[in-house]
């Protein structure tokens, strides 16, 4: 098994940046190699992808500080409407320690 210099380790600890695209060029080469002949980390890559997809964002550790800007514009608008049909403060904003 040729799995070039990366070892299976050090690719779950750069997933994150490979799929955030932020990975240098040098080491998504070495990544990329690593992937093409190593089925265990390609199935590994594959799941984190569809996490990313179902979950929305990127992985456990790097969640971002604050609820992402189209979910506060839909809680805007949502808000705005509210006003208009006279019926402000039924909307609460989401408790963040409760998330
Ligand atoms: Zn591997």
């Amino acid at each position: 098994m040729n799995v070039a210099d990366l070892t299976c380790r050090e690719l779950v600890q750069l997933v994150t940046d490979y799929l955030e695209g932020v990975l240098p060029a040098a080491e998504r080469d070495r990544f990329e190699r690593h992937i093409a002949s190593c089925r265990g980390c390609a199935a590994y890559l594959q799941q984190m992808r569809a996490l990313v997809r179902t979950s929305g964002r990127i992985a456990i550790g790097s969640v971002p500080p604050g609820p992402p800007p189209e979910l506060l514009r839909a809680f805007a608008a949502w808000k705005r409407d509210d006003r208009r049909r006279g019926r402000a403060g039924r909307w609460r904003p989401i408790d963040r320690r409760s998330r």
